[in-house]
């Protein structure tokens, strides 16, 4: 497992879908930009955090992703001189973890900004929009195609809006992707309009594995029928490395009461508010309730106290829902997760967590 750092730079968007969320999980356009200053800070001081946890790590899990995203980061009028920055702050650090930034985007940027973001962002999440304005969908399919031809690592979610013309549109994207040799998968809906009908899921076919739509209940919503990790990726529970499952199972309060690692894993900082949480679902603290874990003033200091510790610190979990988070390693009883967390701390390190 990576840490992530995952940076909200804006929670303004150019764009203003009609499934999106107003608020950190989505956008707000009523805020204001942050500022310049304000968001390096930002950087520094998460920097310095993943430092700090990744000193305790062993060699091959001294990594850390990045996740830049707003709102719509590329939105923020200095973000070319910021993503500069990130790569100008990483450098004291850059014998000490390997750094990939990983921008999530809807990708309208010109030309010009688009090449230079790309020389020091190492991967992109482009997400396709159908609800945009046709000039800005062109330059998303250009830039897309620029990632392609400088062989740039991505991926590309389509936002599968079911409304008419809209799911007109993301499925002749799909099509348009698919004679171009690029992988877009399409994503089904949170929220109330993520309910889809039967000639949806045929539209689908030469999209996603029949498997994967063979259960799809039409008469629900999409997240009510469960949703795995946000990247996709499986996991092994109980201990048992064989098995691997989309799907974790929890009870009704989550894990409520369990040793949690997460924040030996991730860290959110929301440049807007100017809070730190352990991430952007997490919001369990060290002191067993939950709330930021500091803001821009404070974490100097709460850096400065986890350095003093012999060890880091683990979680008691304090929230009923586990939703980004679920794959960081937890057990029920703390000696279970001290034997997991050997996995990736140094081991002259251990046996203090
Ligand atoms: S482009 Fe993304 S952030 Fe912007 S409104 Fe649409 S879903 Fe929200
Ligand atoms: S909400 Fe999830 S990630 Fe956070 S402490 Fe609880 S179990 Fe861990």
């Amino acid at each position: 497992m990576t840490f992530l750092i995952d940076w909200l730079v804006t929670l303004k968007c150019n764009y203003d879908c009609a499934y999106c969320g107003i608020g950190p999980s989505g956008h707000d356009n009523s805020k204001p930009h942050p500022d310049y200053d304000k968001c390096v800070k930002m950087v520094s001081q998460m920097y310095a955090y993943c430092d700090l946890v990744l000193a305790k790590k062993k060699l091959v899990f001294k990594d850390a992703i990045m996740n830049i995203y707003g709102g719509e980061s590329i939105h923020h009028p200095d973000i070319v001189k910021l993503i500069k920055k990130t790569s100008e702050l990483y450098q004291p650090y850059k014998n000490n973890w390997r750094l990939k930034r990983r921008m999530t985007t809807n990708g309208t940027a010109t030309e010009k900004k688009w090449e230079v973001l790309c020389q020091h962002v190492e991967g992109f999440t482009m997400s396709y929009h159908s609800t945009g304005p046709t000039k800005l969908k062109n330059m998303f399919k250009r830039n897309l195609k620029y990632l392609n031809s400088i062989g740039k690592e991505h991926d590309v979610i389509v936002c599968m809006y079911p409304s008419k013309d809209y799911w007109k549109d993301c499925v002749s994207f799909l099509h348009w992707a698919k004679k171009q040799g690029i992988n877009a998968r399409p994503k089904m809906l949170d929220g109330p309009l993520g309910v889809y009908k039967k000639e949806h899921l045929k539209d689908l076919e030469d999209f996603i594995d029949s498997k994967e739509l063979a259960h799809w209940d039409v008469s629900v919503t999409a997240e009510v029928q469960g949703r795995g990790c946000c990247g996709g990726r499986r996991m092994c529970f109980d201990r048992n490395i064989k098995q691997h499952q989309f799907i974790v199972p929890r009870g009704p309060n989550g894990f409520l009461g369990w040793h949690c690692s997460a924040n030996q894993f991730f860290l959110h900082g929301n440049t807007s508010t100017g809070l730190y949480y352990t991430n952007k679902d997490c919001k369990v603290r060290l002191d067993g309730k939950t709330g930021p874990i500091a803001n821009l003033h404070t974490m100097g200091d709460y850096i400065k106290s986890l350095a003093e510790k012999p060890q880091l610190p683990t979680l008691i979990c304090a929230q009923k829902t586990c939703t980004c988070g679920t794959c960081a390693p937890k057990s029920i009883h703390k000696e279970n997760l001290t034997e997991i967390l050997k996995i990736y701390n140094d081991p002259s390190l251990v046996g203090n967590v």
